[in-house]
């Protein structure tokens, strides 16, 4: 059998470690022909010296220099910049292309990557909430393989397998509800930034940590869910499920439904990306249903997790509305983390810029570039004009 060459998109974030993990795992299946990281230098230096990649890149350019010097004497290419990344997926070697970069910044390399036939396995679901509709028509177009890392999606992918679309009733899209699930309006008013970043389940980066408490991360899946799988977004139902055992299911017109269970672990979707449709072992084992004893369900409070609501509002808009939606949650993310604004004022932030964008019906990568920046300037202007008024 042949080894899989994987170029790796965020390789020393979360997704991107956890990849490294099962090329570790197994050498004989995946090699990370090349990797890319945007500021931790050490630890792509590192990575670097462990899997002898033949490409390594840093998004960030000011790092060029210390990357250089810190691998200088392994036969490796030393790339830097946002445009490297382009060539980095493209390369002729590469099989499959890992995108598992935080936030917008992953849109371009995983555009570059379809359109030069590449198999994806995506983790970057803000790829799909800012240019779903372009996303969708490209993978058509190229024929490519395009498979879910997002542990709901490879859920409902695995249930769909065999099915016919046709044949769905709903999908149901299971989320732990996160640290703050059982507050009040006034409790989640007084969050602070190191609560929001303690996920009960799931051990994750900071930026999506955040998104889990504020539940955009939900919001975002509901439109990545409907991307990947054709399905309407009223036929994609939330379902609140504290233990984060069953990570998503699919009900179908018999009444019949199927759910995929696991221990939250990310290494279990991500390996199955990558070796679909086979399965291999993996070092997580399945969940002791003896030891869980009891699966509860309940529905999400969209009063008190505005972001739910706003990326609902946002895919029904549609057009360039899930961009500035994600724009706008960036922005106001950061905030957050960098303690500008309280947590409440994520949602006020993300709702001001889309009731005061113009919205538009971008088509092609530079229109979702252009309404990206547009709406990236107002968010922040919404930010200042928040901080200033308190
Ligand atoms: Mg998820």
């Amino acid at each position: 059998m042949s080894v899989k060459e994987l170029a790796i998109l965020g390789s020393t974030g979360s997704i991107g470690t956890q990849t490294l993990d099962i090329c570790r795992r197994y050498p004989e299946r995946f090699h990370p022909y090349a990797i890319s990281g945007n500021n931790n230098v050490d630890l792509l230096i590192e990575q670097a010296r462990e899997f002898q990649p033949e490409i390594v890149c840093v998004a960030n350019e000011s790092h060029y220099d210390r990357l250089r010097e810190g691998i200088g004497d392994l036969p490796v290419k030393v790339f830097a910049g946002k445009n490297a990344l382009n060539d980095m997926v493209t390369a002729p070697h590469v099989d499959v292309v890992v995108a598992a970069m935080v936030g917008y910044a992953g849109l371009e390399p995983t555009i570059s990557a379809i359109k030069s036939n590449k198999t994806i396995a995506l983790a970057n679901k803000e790829t799909l909430v800012v240019a779903g509709e372009l996303i969708t028509r490209l993978v058509e177009e190229h024929q490519v393989a395009f498979l879910p890392i997002d542990s709901e999606h490879s859920a409902i992918f695995q249930c769909l397998r065999g099915e016919k679309t046709s044949e769905v009733d709903k999908l149901l899209l299971t989320a732990s509800g996160g640290p703050f699930l059982h507050m009040t309006m006034e409790q989640l008013n007084a969050v602070s930034v190191d609560d929001a970043l303690r996920h009960p389940n799931w051990n994750m980066g900071a930026k999506i940590t955040i998104d889990s408490a504020t539940m955009m991360n939900k919001g975002f899946e509901i439109i990545e869910a409907k991307w990947l799988f054709g399905i309407p977004v009223d036929r994609i139902e939330v379902v609140v499920h504290p233990q984060s055992i069953i990570h998503s299911a699919v009900a179908f017109k018999d009444g019949s439904v199927k759910a995929q269970l696991g221990v939250p672990d990310m290494r279990i979707p991500i390996q199955y990306a990558l070796t679909y449709p086979e399965r291999m072992e993996s070092p997580c084992g399945a969940p002791d249903l003896f030891a869980i004893s009891a699966l509860t369900f309940e529905r999400a409070d969209t009063k008190k997790f505005r972001c739910l609501e706003l990326a609902k509002q946002a895919i029904w808009q549609g057009g360039s509305a899930p961009c500035v939606l994600n724009a706008a949650n960036e922005v106001a993310n950061f905030a957050f983390r960098n303690k500008e604004i309280n947590f409440q004022g994520i949602p006020y932030v993300i709702e001001r810029a889309l009731n005061e964008i113009e919205l538009s019906l971008p088509t092609e990568l530079e229109h979702y570039v252009e309404v990206h920046n547009r709406a990236t300037k107002l968010a922040q202007d919404i930010v200042r004009n928040y901080v200033a008024s308190r």
